[in-house]
């Protein structure tokens, strides 16, 4: 068997611990269509380019009105395909649309869309949804062990109907950096007066939460610097105090100040639970908006952070790309920085090959966790899952060729990366021991 095929089975064959998902709950995707039923549960073959693949579509020349149409449950799928067909072959050989057309053959047996099977993939999306469905989608067809999920469908913790599978990240987003006055006070029962009663509101949701959960979850990068400073709280009350008086009335550095005290505040909490801290870099969703050169400060913005809490574990979430070089330094100096190339594979697969080569030349390789979907539909997990594997044993067979790497060593990182360095880092069991049993 040749070096290439050998390192092909060999990643084929190992379990995946998949880091990063927002898996919509099962439950969820089979509850009865309706007004409120959101792009993402789609039944029909549009689904697939509910999360990611439509921004290619749109940045690729598709009008916002037939964005709309695809969103829309009352369109046909044939009129869905015309809509978009024209910006599906514009865009057809990204990373988006590569997974698109890889989920298609494992999970319906079909190559590829086209206008005569629209209507075919469709009914083989809808009957695949039946109870039981995630569970063979994750784990008999994607080969996963089990999945991080930061759920978008609760504001701080999922309550998930499998918590074996689909583990789950406390957000902090609605704790620190867009504090959610209301909606924790309803959830804690705590009413909200200042500082010290916002402090008490974390601590139980650090209490309920905690122990269950596999880390906490930040993506504020969407919205500021991640220049996170240690703000006591002797300075933040009182501005505390201001935002819950007149929201409005609050200065950007005063804002910023607030966020900065919250966000120390539970990364301690955390430490306290030994739950790494997960933060978006790099890369944004979307379209038409993200700031780059705000971006390219996020690993610097870090080294603050990481100093400070050193006994923490960090996860530079999507390698920072396009900043990848930065988030390799960041792994290579900081014993507590980690890097995952959640989301990276599809974003651009050629360089998160590159970056899989130049990280283990670079940086030890506990460092690095190699897989997250990062997806709300399950059905696009197999093809993401595959794109990761291809382009891991890419990597790997290109150091072993170049004599980087002894080809004995292989499986042993192979082990490592797929699942080793994420069981070692996040404690599985520990949230399996302190979850209910399945019913
Ligand atoms: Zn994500």
């Amino acid at each position: 068997m040749s070096l290439r095929r050998a390192l092909a089975e060999l990643v084929k064959a190992a379990p995946l611990v998949d880091t990063h998902e927002h898996l919509l709950e099962e439950r969820t995707r089979l509850s009865p269509p309706g007004p409120e039923t959101r792009w993402e549960a789609a039944r029909d073959f549009s689904v697939l380019f509910s999360h990611y693949a439509f921004d290619d579509l749109v940045v690729a020349g598709m009008p916002e009105d037939d964005l709309r149409a695809l969103r829309d449950a009352a369109v046909m799928p044939r009129d869905k395909w015309t809509c978009m067909a024209p910006y599906y072959a514009r865009a057809r050989h990204t990373g988006y649309m590569q997974n698109v057309r890889a989920s298609l053959r494992l999970l319906y047996g079909v190559d590829d869309l086209r206008a005569d099977n629209v209507e075919l993939v469709s009914e083989r999306v809808a009957a695949l949804i039946r109870p039981g469905y995630y569970r063979r989608v994750l784990k008999d067809v994607a080969h996963v062990h089990h999945c991080q999920v930061n759920s978008l469908e609760a504001h701080i913790f999922q309550e998930s109907e499998y918590p074996d599978l689909l583990c789950q990240d406390i957000s902090f987003v609605g704790l620190a950096t867009e504090p959610r006055i209301r909606v924790v006070s309803e959830l804690t029962g705590i009413d909200i007066g200042g500082l010290e009663d916002w402090h008490r509101a974390i601590d139980w949701c650090f209490t309920a939460y905690g122990p269950r959960a596999i880390a906490i979850k930040n993506q504020s990068a969407y919205e500021r610097k991640l220049d996170y400073v240690d703000v006591p709280a002797a300075v933040a009350a009182p501005l505390f105090a201001r935002l819950l008086r007149e929201p409005a009335g609050l200065a950007p550095a005063e804002r910023k100040a607030i966020q900065d005290h919250l966000f120390h505040y539970c990364v301690r909490r955390a430490a306290g639970y030994r739950l790494p801290v997960k933060l978006h870099t790099g890369y944004y969703v979307g379209y038409n908006r993200m700031p780059l050169h705000r971006l390219r400060e996020n690993a610097g913005d870090l080294c603050d952070l990481l100093r400070l809490h050193p006994q923490t574990p960090f996860v530079i979430m999507h390698i920072a790309y396009p900043y990848q070089d930065e988030a390799i330094a960041l792994a290579k100096h900081y014993a507590n920085a980690y890097v995952d190339l959640c989301w990276a594979w599809i974003i651009n697969p050629a360089a998160s090959v590159r970056f899989v080569k130049e990280f283990l030349m670079a940086a030890p390789a506990n460092k690095l966790l190699t897989f997250g979907g990062d997806y709300m539909p399950v059905e696009l997990v197999p093809g993401h899952a595959e794109m990761a594997r291809r382009g891991l044993a890419q990597a790997l067979s290109e150091l072993i060729e170049e004599g980087w790497l002894p080809e004995s060593e292989a499986p042993a990182l192979v082990a490592r990366l797929t699942s080793g360095n994420a069981l070692e880092l996040f404690d599985y069991e520990r949230t399996q021991r302190q979850s209910p049993p399945r019913p």
